[in-house]
C-alpha cells in the first residue's frame, strides 16, 4: 500500500498556499492509497517561538478550522483515497504539560499524528535547529561543537519517546535525525550511528513508528533522508514499523524520493 504520512497544507504559516485539493488530486494521480495531513500544531501559547517570523506552528485560532477542513475532505474523497486527519506536534523540553493539554483537546478527532523535535533547549533558551545554516552553526558553537549538538538533539528525541503526553500521544516519531540537515555546511563527520540505533531500538521496544522522511534529500546541506538510508535499513531489520513521509510543504514535494526510501 502506497502511503504518505507527513504532508503539510495551506494552514502552514511557513509553507505554500497550495490548496488541499491540489495535494489530494496529485496523491490520487500518484496512486497513493492513503495520506495524512500533519500540519504543525499550534505551539504552546506560553512558548516564545525563536524563529524571526514566529511561524513554526499553526495559529491557535486556526486549529479547529484545519481539523474540520481535513475531516470534510476525508468524506468528500473517501471513494478515491483514504485521508487521515493529523498533526505534527512539537516536543519541547519543559512544555510537556501544555503539549499534553493540546493533545487532550485535539486527540479525539485525530486519526494519526507525528511527534517531532525542532527546538532544542540550552541555558534556558530555545533554538529552532532547522531554521537556517547560520542559526545552526552559531548554536553548535554555543553548545560546545557539532558533536555536542548532535547529542543534545538525540537526547531530546529520547526524551520525547519517554514523555508522558497522555493517551493521545503521537505514535510516530518525526525525522529523528533532523540534526543532519546542515551536515554539509559544518562538514564534520560525526560517528553517530550508535545514537541513532539507540533511538530506533527504543522506538521499537516502546511500540513507536518511524517517519522515514525524504525531505532531507532535497536540502542542499543534507542530501540524505531522515534517518539516513542505512539506518532505515536497520529499522527494517529490527522490524520497527516505517511510514514514508514526504514532509511536503508544496504540491510539487509530494512523493519526493518515494522509490529511494521504500525500495
Ligand atoms: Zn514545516
Ligand atoms: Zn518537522
Amino acid at each position: 500500500m502506497k502511503k504518505d504520512g507527513h504532508i503539510h497544507s495551506p494552514f502552514c504559516p511557513h509553507g505554500t498556499k497550495d490548496s488541499f485539493e491540489k495535494y489530494i488530486e496529485k496523491a490520487i494521480e500518484l496512486n497513493f492509497s492513503e495520506i495524512t495531513f500533519t500540519e504543525h500544531a499550534p505551539l504552546p501559547t506560553n512558548f516564545v517561538d525563536p524563529t524571526p517570523e514566529k511561524d513554526s506552528g499553526m495559529l491557535p485560532k486556526d486549529l479547529t478550522s484545519y481539523l474540520e477542513t481535513v475531516k470534510e475532505l476525508k468524506q468528500q474523497y473517501k471513494e478515491q483515497i483514504t485521508i487521515k486527519v493529523g498533526l505534527e506536534v512539537d516536543y519541547i523540553v519543559g512544555y510537556e504539560t501544555e503539549t499534553r493539554a493540546l493533545l487532550d483537546i485535539a486527540g479525539p478527532v485525530l486519526d494519526d499524528a507525528i511527534l517531532s523535535v525542532h527546538f532544542l533547549k540550552h541555558n534556558d533558551t530555545y533554538t529552532c535547529i532547522d531554521f537556517s545554516d547560520e542559526v545552526y552553526l552559531d548554536f553548535a558553537k554555543q553548545v560546545g561543537g557539532v558533536e555536542a549538538l548532535y547529542n543534545l538533539y538525540y537526547d531530546t528525541v529520547l526524551k520525547s519517546i519517554d514523555a508522558k503526553l497522555g493517551r493521545f500521544k503521537p505514535r510516530r516519531i518525526g525525522h529523528p535525525t533532523l540534526v543532519h540537515k546542515f551536515q554539509l555546511a559544518h562538514g564534520e563527520k560525526i560517528q553517530d550511528d550508535s545514537r541513532i540505533v539507540e533511538i530506533l531500538t527504543k522506538m521499537q521496544e516502546k511500540g513507536y513508528v518511524l517517519d522515514a522522511n525524504s525531505a532531507g534529500l532535497n536540502k542542499p546541506f543534507c542530501k540524505e533522508p531522515y534517518p539516513p538510508m542505512h539506518m532505515i535499513e536497520y529499522a527494517r531489520s529490527i522490524e520497527l514499523p516505517i511510514v514514508f513521509g514526504s514532509d511536503a510543504h508544496s504540491v510539487k514535494d509530494l512523493h519526493q524520493h518515494y522509490e529511494t526510501i521504500m525500495k
